[in-house]
């Protein structure tokens, strides 16, 4: 799931799926793993209740954060799965529209 692969443009780029890296949500160059599920502006509302539930979450420690219960962990496995499933409708939706004109 942190491996870099899934539905990330910086991927989606490497192996020449999309034209640019970039993401579609804010400004930031660069879309993968780290980007989608720590910095992206999209996300907020999404981040903030999963760090209300298991506190601060930052690239070092969200394994640390994980292993802590249960709970922890598919609190974790159900906010990525939640931002990938969201983000591959969304951007579903948006190569359609753009193919579309
Ligand atoms: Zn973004």
């Amino acid at each position: 799931m942190l491996s870099g692969h899934g539905f990330f443009r910086a991927y989606l780029d490497k192996i020449g799926k999309v034209e640019k890296p970039d993401c579609v949500y804010c400004s930031k160059d660069r879309d993968d793993a780290l980007h989608t599920f720590f910095e992206c502006s999209r996300w907020i509302a999404e981040r903030q209740k999963l760090q209300s539930e298991v506190g601060g979450l930052r690239p070092e420690t969200i394994i640390d954060v994980m292993l802590v219960s249960e709970v922890h962990w598919e609190l974790i496995a159900s906010y990525v799965e939640t931002v990938l499933r969201q983000k591959k409708v969304e951007e579903t939706k948006l190569a359609a529209r753009k193919s579309a004109r």
